[in-house]
């Protein structure tokens, strides 16, 4: 089983990927921060990817980063609806062309079956330029109208909103936002009101 600490939520894996950086206590962790993290979130999303999940090659760490701070570029500047870095998009456009994709024909039984391959130097040029073409793919495709930044106190999490009634990242999000809007009603009416609000939590300024 997986062993990793962060947030993975079932969302498109750029979505993953950006959710990397995420809030506990009011203080932002870097669930890529060290090797076992990172390793840990290959291993978390590996069945997800259309080949077999590469080791993480501590030398490429470097690359990960770039193509994370890309990605969640991406992702902000479709939020924001402006336009993104020109850094972000070379850095992705770059990467995808580290695997380029193509189809093969096999035999599946009775059946002639497509299977999609990545021609990639190494495992990790694989997984890098795969993360960068679903991320291509998802800002340019029908879904990027429903990218959603979770609005629940504290939370740095981005989600994708596949049906109207779905407002935060998860449960325990939309339990806590619910919480604070109970707070703030109460000391609306009556400002002497002992009771505790929770503690504020300190959003990151570089939230990309
Ligand atoms: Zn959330």
């Amino acid at each position: 089983m997986r062993n990793y600490r962060g947030p993975i939520r079932d969302e498109p894996l750029p979505i993953e990927l950006h959710n990397t950086l995420y809030a506990v206590g009011g203080d932002v962790v870097d669930g890529l921060a060290d090797a076992a993290g990172r390793r840990a979130w290959v291993g978390a999303i590996g069945d997800r990817l259309p080949f077999t999940a590469p080791k993480v090659d501590p030398s490429r760490f470097g690359d990960f980063d770039a193509l994370r701070e890309a990605v969640r570029e991406v992702l902000h500047a479709t939020l924001e609806r402006r336009r993104p870095s020109k850094a972000a998009l070379t850095e992705l456009n770059r990467r995808s062309a580290t695997a380029p994709r193509f189809e093969q024909l096999t035999q599946a039984g009775p059946a002639l079956a497509a299977q999609t391959r990545y021609q990639a130097a190494t495992p990790m040029d694989a997984l890098l330029g795969y993360l960068a073409a679903a991320t291509i793919g998802l800002v340019s495709g029908p879904h990027a109208a429903e990218l959603r930044a979770c609005g629940a106190p504290g939370c740095v999490l981005m989600f994708l909103k596949e049906h109207p009634r779905r407002e935060w990242c998860s449960t325990q999000c939309g339990n806590r936002a619910r919480q604070a809007r109970h707070y703030a009603r109460q000391r609306r009416q009556d400002p002497t009101d002992s009771i505790a609000p929770p503690k504020p939590i300190s959003l990151p300024s570089a939230s990309r």
